[in-house]
């Protein structure tokens, strides 16, 4: 049997029927933006493997910083044991944040940093006498994770909660918001949101959101202006804000950080994906220093979370090495020319009779079809054509790794426009 037919009949892949999966292509190799399939087919890389692989794959740098920590030690636990590659990470994570964050929860995952964002929320409240403000509130599309805690504030929707009814706790959400990141704010965007904290402010923990960009629920782009007011809401009705940059984080959408398009900071951030430039899992919940002391606080007087792999000394080494060479870069031009030339090449799909719409922002780039993408037809003509791009629902979207050259940009471009031809 060969590897893709034992996978077929017994391994599951992510949001994948293991009676009929999608097909499966083997990779052998991966090197800058490019994959090798076992075909012999080099293609090029449209989705930084989920946002992760900024820097592409196989980077000298990281493989560096992975060799020689693994010659020290791979890992030790990190209950009362430290080390300097998480006092690194964690040195460096607090110089490049929003101003404000002060302490660093490493976790192993963005949904488990998703997680520890909301047990901090509800035990905050806890700690300062107001147990009942353990509600959350959200807006609709919104994706944080596929954990219990992360899925009840991913859209309801396009989250199945109807699977999960019984086993979700109920928590509000507001309508998602409307004004287009580029259009004038629209002052009654935000009051669908006020009326909620006006009607359950008193219950409630924290708002989580997706700062601008809402990814996997919709690949969403909005006005900074909703992000600002969210932040005020906040302020007003003495609720948490906590702000899931997973997938937004280190450069994505044009700013190291997407709350700086709003020049918010919250109260709690999630980091993760792009956080060890893609080479493995490694996520971070930050807060500032009064969610930190309001935690622990009375009893228990700890924060009640703790993973086996916490602080995993080889991820965080090839971290740090990715922050570094993300900051040794003129990055912000990378992107910004990867944005520049996804809107050249894909404006003109807008007005495609079976495109819905075209949204750019950064090194991302939508095309919304009106109706459902066959996944496994349209990557057969993306796979043709040398992209690697993978469509969710209605969405065919990219985000390349930022050292993709003018020629990879283009490739990918026009491999969405042969597969929308073939929709
Ligand atoms: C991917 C993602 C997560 C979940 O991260 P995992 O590492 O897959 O658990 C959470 N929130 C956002 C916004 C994401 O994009």
């Amino acid at each position: 049997m060969n590897n893709t037919e034992f996978d077929k009949q017994h391994i599951w892949h992510p949001y994948t029927s293991a009676v009929h999966p999608l097909p499966c292509y083997e990779v052998v190799a991966a090197s800058g933006t490019r994959l090798t399939l076992s075909s012999g087919e080099s293609i090029v890389d449209g989705m930084s493997s989920w946002w992760s692989t900024i820097h592409g794959y196989n980077h000298p740098k990281l493989n560096e910083a992975a060799h020689c920590q693994i010659e020290k030690f791979s890992h030790v636990m990190f209950g009362g044991l430290t080390h300097e590659p998480a006092v690194q990470l964690c040195k460096r994570l607090l110089e490049i944040v929003p101003d404000g964050l002060n302490r660093v929860f490493l976790a192993d995952s963005g949904s488990v940093s998703v997680e520890v964002a909301i047990k901090m929320a509800i035990q905050y409240w806890a700690c300062q006498g107001r147990p009942e403000k353990s509600k959350l509130v959200t807006p609709r599309n919104g994706y944080h994770g596929d954990t219990f805690a992360a899925m009840s504030v991913c859209d309801p929707i396009n989250g199945m909660h109807s699977l999960f009814k019984k086993s979700l706790i109920e928590h509000h959400f507001a309508p998602a918001p409307q004004t287009r990141f580029e259009n004038t704010w629209s002052p009654d965007d935000i009051a669908p949101m006020r009326d909620i904290f006006e009607k359950h402010a008193e219950q409630l923990a924290a708002l989580v959101l997706e700062p601008i960009v809402q990814g996997a629920g919709g690949m969403r782009i909005y006005h900074p202006e909703y992000l600002k007011q969210c932040r005020q809401l906040c302020d007003e009705f003495d609720v948490l804000l906590i702000c899931d940059e997973i997938a937004t984080g280190f450069g994505r959408t044009g700013k190291l950080f997407a709350c700086e398009h709003a020049q918010i900071t919250p109260d709690i951030l999630c980091l993760g994906k792009a956080l060890t430039g893609g080479y493995m899992t490694l996520a971070a919940t930050l807060c500032t220093e009064q969610v930190a002391l309001g935690v622990c606080e009375g009893e228990p007087g700890v924060f009640m979370h703790g993973p086996t792999f916490m602080g995993n000394p080889l991820a965080c080494a090839v971290a740090n090495a990715s922050i570094d060479l993300l900051l040794s870069k003129p990055w912000q031009t990378d992107v910004l020319n990867i944005e520049t030339q996804l809107k050249n090449e894909l404006s003109e799909l807008k007005t495609n009779d079976k495109v819905a719409d075209v949204r750019i922002l950064g090194a991302i780039g939508v095309v919304e079809m009106k109706m459902h993408v066959n996944v496994a037809e349209i990557q057969k003509v993306f796979i043709k054509h040398g992209a690697w791009i993978r469509p969710f629902s209605k969405n065919i979207y990219i985000m390349p790794p930022f050292i993709s050259s003018p020629q990879d940009i283009s490739a990918l471009c026009e491999a969405i426009k042969q597969g929308v031809a073939c929709c």
